[in-house]
């Protein structure tokens, strides 16, 4: 696996599910790991869970994402508090699904005020400081359903499609500075949202993925790795799919 001594990283969404696993994931390997997440308890225990794991202590910073000054200086912040930066991985997400002739204006804020525009600026405050030192890797957590769509999820989708021409950008703006930009799309992921499916429910949504089972938040972490490391430096303003053959690009 690849190794990240020296190398400092921010998971946005770092105490949920996909973004403690690749906390983990990082730590394990070598990075020191700072977690920026909403609620204050869920992040303590967070904390408590990686360091019952791994042993290791891992930083955290309270912000909410749908705030948008706050998240303008969010990425400065860290760097006053904790020191440069080499990875962003901007997990944070939220739905708030309706059939889109329900859906309010409210409900397309909110989710691309998460979804967007915090990657989006945080991407832009992250750019700046990794292009002075050469180096960064930034990535991005879509979904297969940015390719896909799907019902229900107007607001989500288009957020996450969204990330697509941000990143395949900011990888052309900041080529030659040693940042990449990538994404990664799950798939149906094993997490709370898949746990509360009906055991029929499950079993429909297995058949439709050709590898037969759920990804595990480890599965997308893993990958985050990859992209982050200095191996992937020839890999810039692309998505890999995380979800097991139920879409091909
Ligand atoms: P999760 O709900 O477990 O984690 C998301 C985290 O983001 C939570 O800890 C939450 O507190 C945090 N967050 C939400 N709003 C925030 C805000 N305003 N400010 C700061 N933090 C905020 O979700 P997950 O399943 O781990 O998903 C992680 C990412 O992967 C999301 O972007 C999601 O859209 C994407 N994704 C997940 C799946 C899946 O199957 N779980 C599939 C495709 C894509």
């Amino acid at each position: 696996m690849f190794v990240f001594n020296n190398s400092r990283v921010v998971i946005t969404g770092g105490a949920g599910s996909i973004g403690t696993r690749t906390a983990i994931a990082f730590l394990k390997q070598g990075a020191e790991v700072i977690i920026v997440d909403l609620r204050e308890e869920k992040i303590q225990n967070t904390i408590q869970q990686i360091k019952d794991e791994t042993g290791q202590e891992v930083n955290y910073y309270s912000c909410n994402l749908s705030n948008t000054e706050a998240t303008k200086e969010l990425f400065y912040k860290l760097e006053d508090k904790f020191g440069p930066i080499d990875i962003l991985v901007n997990n944070a997400g939220i739905d708030k699904d309706k059939l889109l002739m329900k859906m309010t204006e409210d409900d397309l804020d909110t989710v691309m005020n998460v979804n967007f525009k915090a990657p989006f600026l945080l991407s832009q405050a992250a750019s700046i400081r990794m292009a002075k030192r050469n180096f960064g890797r930034i990535i991005n957590i879509s979904s297969v359903v940015a390719f896909t769509g799907n019902k229900g999820q107007t607001n989500y989708c288009s957020s996450k499609s969204a990330l697509l021409g941000m990143s395949k950008t900011i990888a052309l703006e900041y080529a030659k500075r040693g940042i990449t930009v990538n994404c990664i799309a799950p798939g149906a992921i094993k997490t709370p949202m898949i746990d509360v499916l009906s055991e029929e429910a499950k079993e429909a949504f297995i058949k439709k993925i050709p590898v037969g089972f759920f990804g595990s938040p480890d599965n997308v972490a893993n990958t985050v790795l990859f992209l982050a490391s200095k191996e992937a430096e020839y890999i810039t303003g692309q998505t890999i799919h995380v979800n097991g053959g139920m879409f091909m690009f």
